[in-house]
């Protein structure tokens, strides 16, 4: 079904006819055109969007301290290094080799800012779904950049830090927290599509009844062909749209 931005929401709902998995636009509670899919009488579901958040519309944030301190091993990411596990103990142990604390790395990061043209991008995302930001990041990192891009809803992890600020160890909600993230709102009826940059969003985009790679590396293309590739806001805005003409 074509949907129609120009309609009012009244005009909408009375065109959405009845066989039980037609689509309709209604005011969102700020009057944006939040997206609505009637699933059967009485039921509705509204879609969500799910981002990751490094590599999409923050750039990769161990990189910027790798950069910004030279310690240049800092610059291993999940692109790098699929075991998560694996890569936050050896960032750890750098950080207590090199004597860096958690204010040495908020310094950091109140210096970057998001990607050029992220704050644009969600901000159209979030006036036609409901967004949430899925990041294996920390809420300890994140926060600084939370506020340049107008606090997005944020689900991600946090670290464990000592009284003297030294980082000693990490925590994770849960195991794969993307994809459970997206199979616990799937539980709750709401439709999911999915973007993210990385091997540790893959679960989360098979999870997602669509799931779009952003400017992923080489490696990521050839291991997963199923995902659709974008490399600019523009594409990844004509592909959510596709995959919202899709999943209906
Ligand atoms: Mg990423």
């Amino acid at each position: 079904m074509v949907r129609d931005y120009t309609k009012t929401p009244r005009a909408a709902a009375a065109g959405a006819g009845g066989d039980g998995c037609s689509s309709r636009y209604d005011a969102g509670p700020f009057g944006a055109p939040l997206r609505l899919a009637m699933q059967a009488p009485g039921e509705s579901c509204v879609h969500l969007l799910c981002l990751d958040l490094e590599g999409v519309l923050v750039p990769e944030i161990w990189i910027g301290v790798a950069e910004r301190t030279g310690i240049a091993e800092l610059r291993l990411t999940t692109r790098d290094e699929p075991d998560y596990d694996k890569l936050m103990r050896r960032r750890i142990a750098i950080l207590a080799r090199e004597g860096l604390g958690i204010a040495d790395i908020h310094a950091v990061i109140g210096a970057m800012d998001p990607l050029p043209g992220a704050r644009e991008f969600l901000d159209w995302a979030r006036e036609r779904l409901q967004v949430l930001i899925l990041s294996d990041t920390f809420y300890q990192f994140a926060m600084p950049l939370m506020r340049k891009l107008g606090w997005p809803t944020l689900f991600c992890n946090f670290l464990d830090v000592d009284a003297q600020g030294r980082v000693v160890d990490y925590h994770l909600r849960q195991k794969d927290g993307k994809r459970e993230a997206v199979r616990g709102l799937h539980g709750l009826h709401f439709r999911v599509i999915a973007a993210g940059d990385s091997y540790n969003d893959t679960s989360m985009l098979g999870e997602a009844d669509a799931g779009i790679l952003f400017r992923p590396p080489d490696n990521v293309i050839r291991e997963f062909p199923q995902f659709p590739v974008t490399r600019s806001y523009d594409e990844l805005r004509t592909e959510i749209e596709a995959a919202l003409a899709r999943i209906g």
